[in-house]
């Protein structure tokens, strides 16, 4: 289960360069060994089932993570951009007592209640005469993995994922593109984010292909790394492809070796997908899913994509698409996206309420996010029924923001929204109403923001004070009319 392709990959091919990161490269054989030796350590050092990461996108991420799972614990991967609050949040949520990290990212979570195990102070191997245990056998159903995503209360919820989840969906990934274990995998997206982990850890483990991560990205850095290692396998989120078209020098042949470039996490933006082919000639196959789901539930595959789908679904899932009233929408007709299959979560850590009302008693998933299927059964996303922003991959939810500017005491109301950005997906944008007499300014309430916590994606770009809001006749902000008057700006 997971961890057994890392031992097997070493048996097959002990001397084979599997992964690569800034500190170099390391063959199968030796990540094996890292992993045993982490396992090892992991085990000894804690007595919770559950242990945290808090690392970047290296080999030692990936190295900890089956190291923990060999170690018998359910992984709980931080997001390292989270601010102090919502960190504590999920240390208290998830149960655990122990975080892996190391410097620097380490030093912003000290003074957390919560022990830490710097990896650079670990030996990246076990220590000679120390005796693996045998392996233990996890169940399909056991939990390999609690992942954090945002909430509609604004606290992060755990999404619960079993050892059966992440392999179904990985092999489905695997399935639907007919990867390989020649590919070459670009690793440029955070492992504690879903898209990240499946397609660029758990799908090149379970394939025995070599993965190049890149902790920090930059456009340059990343062009080089696939022309120089002959990449085949791109995996990214819109806002770096867009980046990368940008590039002056970049064109055709620094792409000679990509068999697949693809997207996930969010929209691709038209403009990127179409500046992307006129200077590389190579569409971008864009794909969907959620943590939830942990990898795709459908993506496009060279071959037979469709630009502006988000292409078919992978085998081994279901969808159906839910009209207002509850009923299947006709094909070709917009309805709420529920999915079904071996990869949907078994539930959210701790919220019993919220569990049920997004898994249906017969098993389906509700996303939450509205599109259709056409004639040849290619999905398209249209819309989102629940209220979530994404900016450039990350989520804000704008109840949680809301919350903050009415802490203002100046405030009356006020009403979070997304708008469409060009580089980023979307960003932030509120519209406030001050107290009667009182005056506030943008600027003002953007610092309030942040000394109320909220990290740098969640605070509003642009801040509309106004007199008054569009009110439903039950008291509601009618977003859709914020968000008509927002298109018809001009930018
Ligand atoms: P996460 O759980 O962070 O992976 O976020 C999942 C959400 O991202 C989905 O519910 C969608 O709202 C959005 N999303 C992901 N991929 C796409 C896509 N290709 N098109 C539109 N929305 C997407």
């Amino acid at each position: 289960m997971l961890f057994e392709h890392v031992f097997a990959n070493a048996k097959r091919d002990p001397s084979r360069v599997l992964f690569i990161d800034d500190r170099g490269q390391t063959t199968a054989e030796q990540f094996a060994k890292m992993v045993a030796g982490f396992s090892m350590l992991f085990r000894s050092q804690t007595t919770q089932p559950r242990i945290g990461l808090f690392l970047p996108t290296t080999t030692a991420f990936a190295a900890s993570f089956y190291g923990a799972l060999v170690a018998g614990k359910t992984v709980v991967p931080i997001n390292f951009l989270l601010g102090k609050k919502e960190i504590a949040h999920i240390i208290k949520d998830s149960g655990i007592d122990t975080i892996v990290s190391a410097p620097p990212l380490i030093d912003r979570i000290k003074g957390l209640p919560i022990k830490l195990i710097d990896l650079s102070t670990l030996p990246t191997s076990a220590p000679e005469g120390m005796t693996m245990p045998p392996l233990p056998t996890p169940a399909a159903s056991d939990l390999a993995v609690i992942m954090y995503t945002s909430g509609t209360s604004g606290l992060p919820k755990g999404v619960m994922l079993t050892y059966g989840n992440l392999a179904a969906d990985a092999q489905s990934a695997i399935d639907h593109a007919q990867l390989k274990g020649e590919h070459k995998f670009l690793g440029v997206l955070p492992l504690f984010h879903s898209t990240g982990m499946l397609a660029t850890l758990l799908a090149p483990t379970q394939l025995g292909a070599m993965v190049l991560y890149q902790a920090r990205f930059s456009p340059v850095g990343m062009l080089q790394a696939i022309r120089d290692h002959k990449l085949s396998l791109l995996v990214a989120v819109p806002s770096m492809y867009g980046a990368v078209a940008r590039l002056k020098s970049a064109g055709p042949d620094d792409l000679a070796h990509v068999y697949a470039v693809i997207s996930g996490g969010e929209p691709l933006p038209g403009n990127i997908r179409e500046a992307f082919l006129a200077k590389f000639g190579k569409p971008i196959m864009e794909g969907y899913g959620l943590t939830e789901t942990i990898g795709p539930i459908s993506f496009n595959v060279p071959g037979r994509h469709k630009p502006g789908s988000v292409g078919q679904i992978v085998p081994g899932a279901t969808i159906k698409l839910i009209d207002d009233n509850g009923n299947e929408a006709p094909q070709g007709q917009d309805g709420e996206v529920w999915m079904k299959g071996a990869m949907i979560m078994v539930g959210y850590n701790n919220l019993p309420k919220e569990t049920a009302e997004a898994l249906t008693p017969d098993g389906f998933f509700k996303s939450g996010d509205l599109g259709h299927l056409d004639a040849d059964g290619y999905l398209y996303i249209t819309g989102r029924k629940k209220d979530l922003i994404i900016v450039a991959g990350e989520k804000a939810v704008p109840r949680e923001i809301e919350e903050i500017l009415l802490t203002h005491p100046s405030l009356a109301h006020a009403a979070v929204i997304g708008k469409k950005d060009p580089s980023r997906g979307e960003v932030v944008v509120a519209f406030v109403v001050p107290k009667e007499g009182e005056t506030v300014k943008p600027d003002e309430l953007r610092e309030h923001c942040r000394a109320g916590g909220l990290v740098q994606w969640k605070i509003p770009r642009e801040v509309f004070v106004a007199t008054e809001l569009p009110m439903s006749p039950t008291g509601k902000v009618l977003k859709r009319v914020l968000a008509e008057q927002l298109a018809k700006q001009p930018t």
